[in-house]
């Protein structure tokens, strides 16, 4: 059984896979544990050590959060726990099969690509992806694009275009340090805070219609940058 895990800032879920003719075998989803390095990394052997009541696990493939940078440690992840940390060392040590690890919006950006959404693409593509956070993917001439320190195509952390206080709310600091981060106002969490300013404390049912009103132009200047620059095609 080969297995992949997506995880993300609200919630780990493991996959198996029939090794030969890719059949879904499990899904297991468990909440992210973000208070703690060690209570993150039970979590992820939480979720293995599920999959793996279905079969014999030959290898995992992971999307992730964040990237594992130069030195082999995670870094840029929204689980901030995790930056740092030789997450697939710490795996490693508890189970003895190959480990691989890839940006979730990169792994999205190169899916989509390949035999999803962008496929008509003649070369290049950038795939956005919002959830707790706001990550991208860029493909270009048929090759994702890394960067050179393994950060390429991190939009959520552009400067959000044309931030202004009186539309945007209140100015705030990334987790990464810089002030206005596109994706401290295009996520989840995004939404939710500035809702919370505008209005009041989170209702949800009230969240969604106006975040959908509210962030159209946010999420759309944001994405044309990166547009414009490499000029692409865009589908919807
Ligand atoms: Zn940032």
């Amino acid at each position: 059984m080969i297995v992949g895990l997506d995880i993300g800032g609200t919630k780990i879920e493991g996959v198996g896979l029939d090794a030969n003719n890719y059949e879904t075998l499990v899904v297991h989803r468990e909440p992210t544990a973000k208070n703690s390095y060690s209570e993150f990394l039970a979590a992820v052997m939480s979720v293995i050590d599920a999959v793996s009541q279905h079969g014999e696990i030959e290898s995992i493939g992971i999307g992730c959060c964040g990237s594992v940078g130069n030195d082999g440690l995670m870094q840029g992840a929204n689980v901030s726990v995790l930056n740092g940390e030789d997450f697939i060392g710490d795996i490693q040590k508890q189970i003895d099969v190959p480990v691989a690890i890839a940006n979730d919006a990169d792994c999205l950006a190169l899916s989509e690509y390949k035999d999803g959404a962008a496929k008509q693409a003649t070369n290049s593509c950038v795939a956005v992806i919002i959830g707790t956070g706001c990550g991208a993917g860029v493909v270009i001439n048929n090759g994702l694009v890394t960067g050179l320190n393994k950060l390429g195509g991190e939009l959520g952390h552009n400067p959000l275009p044309n931030f202004n206080p009186e539309v945007d709310g209140h100015p705030h600091q990334c987790y990464c340090g810089s002030m206005n981060c596109a994706e401290s106002f295009v996520s989840g969490t995004g939404f939710a805070r500035t809702f919370a300013e505008k209005y009041e404390p989170q209702i949800l049912e009230r969240l969604w219609p106006s975040t959908k009103e509210g962030m159209k132009e946010p999420l759309s200047t944001s994405i044309c940058i990166v547009i414009s620059s490499l000029e692409l095609w865009v589908q919807l």
